[in-house]
């Protein structure tokens, strides 16, 4: 095992995982056995990646910022990465938009199907705690966001994963602040957080080393706890319309990262790809973020000062996959139970929504649908039809949710390679292989 790379050893263990899962549901104590016995080591390992997810972001982002030999290149870095980040999510939802409307997928579901996904689904508690929740985040006045990035108690942002926003808050504030005053004084602490960054970066590089395990785990219990295959034969084409248009971004992303950065999109999606597998893996963003920025610094050569700052934002913010799922799902829904609302209008509502509703996913799995409810109430989407609407694609939403999740990682990635390269600091990997860090640690 120890001369494979990595990302050949996560497949390997995906593709076991998900052997396994299958022969367990073909055995009758299979589903409690893997619950039991094997998913908890899933858990373990995404918990553990959020466990440094707090402490990388604090530490990379304060040391990035203290680092910058003046505050207007953070400007800079901060400008074009919110500016890049709008434009390829745009691009993302109206690449889904065209393939939608283009292939129509809704028009093939037959009324049994509906019957059957409505009676099996559209009561469920899952269902509703979706539509409440989003209900939630519609009361919010249109500010609120804002005021939700301004912590008022740095340790309570730092204690609560969902509250990533004011932890990048807090350390741009804390980073700029370091600039501000005399650097004798600035020092200590920057000291400080610079080993705490190698510190965890090092934490990462051990977690990894049981990534192989983890994805097992993770994947089992992935099929195990599945819907009915007969459910997912039903809704192949709106599956296929949406991973046609995830697997478009990947091609435009390549496009960008070869046009603008110079670099080989195959030698960048193989230096990438063991974020994009545990993406996969975990629907989680946040809890992938930790490996994203280890490979876009150490494998990729962007320069902290860009990723520190890029990449939490980006993993907050920047859901391309997670736009154009929203995009599909919507006009899918619609071309099935609500067609007269496909107007033209509605389809830019969609977009602009769309494009709110990404930002305000939370990076954790299933978080796209919560905000499709409130893109489709933005539509005038009938709200007594809503819960059938979602039951709709709820079987299919797990395996949509993992290959959003992976082009929203490969999104991040890309911008700050992008970024980097615009202001000076795409630079050249410097790998440390796992191998040779796990002999230094033994
Ligand atoms: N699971 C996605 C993420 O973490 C969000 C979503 O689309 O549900 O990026």
């Amino acid at each position: 095992m120890k001369k494979i790379a990595l990302h050949w050893k996560i497949m390997i263990g995906m593709l076991l995982g998900i052997v396994f899962g299958f022969s367990m549901t073909t055995i009758s104590w299979g589903k409690g056995f893997t619950g039991d016995w094997i998913a908890p080591f899933g858990t373990i390992f995404v918990n553990l990646l959020k466990l440094i997810a707090v402490p990388l972001i604090l530490a990379s982002l304060i040391k990035g910022i203290s680092d910058l030999k003046d505050i207007s290149k953070f400007k800079t870095i901060g400008g074009r990465t919110i500016v890049i980040y709008i434009i390829t999510t745009v691009i993302a939802i109206t690449i889904g938009l065209l393939i939608v409307n283009v292939t129509k997928p809704g028009e093939g579901i037959t009324s049994e199907t509906i019957d059957k996904l409505t009676s099996e689904y559209a009561g469920s508690a899952k269902i509703s705690e979706r539509i409440a929740e989003a209900g939630k985040q519609k009361e919010s006045g249109p500010l609120q966001f804002v005021i939700d990035m301004v912590p008022q108690n740095a340790v309570a942002a730092m204690s609560d994963n969902k509250l990533m926003l004011q932890v990048i808050f807090f350390a741009i504030f804390l980073g700029i602040s370091m600039l501000l005053i005399n650097p004798k004084h600035a020092e200590p602490l920057k000291n400080f957080f610079d080993s705490l960054n190698e510190v965890v970066l090092k934490m990462v590089d051990l977690i990894m080393l049981t990534a192989p395990y983890a994805v097992f785990a993770l994947l089992a219990n992935v099929v195990v706890t599945s819907d009915d295959p007969d459910i997912l034969l039903a809704l192949l084409k709106y599956v296929a319309v949406v991973f046609s248009g995830l697997l478009l971004m990947i091609v435009f992303y390549c496009f960008l990262v070869s046009v603008i950065t110079k670099k080989s999109p195959f030698w960048f999606l193989k230096e990438i790809s063991p974020a994009q597998l545990l993406a996969f893996s975990t629907s989680s963003s946040a809890a992938t973020l930790p490996v994203t920025m280890e490979r876009v610094e150490e494998h990729i050569g962007v320069d902290k000062e860009v990723s520190s700052f890029v990449l939490p934002v980006g993993a907050t913010i920047n859901m391309d996959g997670t736009s154009l799922y929203q995009a599909v799902a919507s006009v899918f829904i619609m071309q099935v139970l609500w067609p007269e609302g496909l107007t033209f209008s509605n389809q830019i509502t969609i977009v602009l929504t769309a494009l709110l509703a990404s930002i305000g996913s939370a990076a954790v799995p299933g978080a796209g649908m919560v905000m499709l409810v409130i893109v489709l109430e933005a539509i005038g989407f009938p709200s007594d039809k809503l819960p059938i609407g979602l039951a709709l694609i709820f079987a299919v939403d797990r395996p949509l949710d993992m290959m959003r999740t992976v082009i929203n990682v490969t999104g991040d990635a890309t911008v700050s390679m992008i970024v980097a390269k615009s202001v000076g600091k795409l630079g050249d990997p410097h790998v440390k292989e796992w191998d040779d860090h796990y002999e230094e640690v033994k």
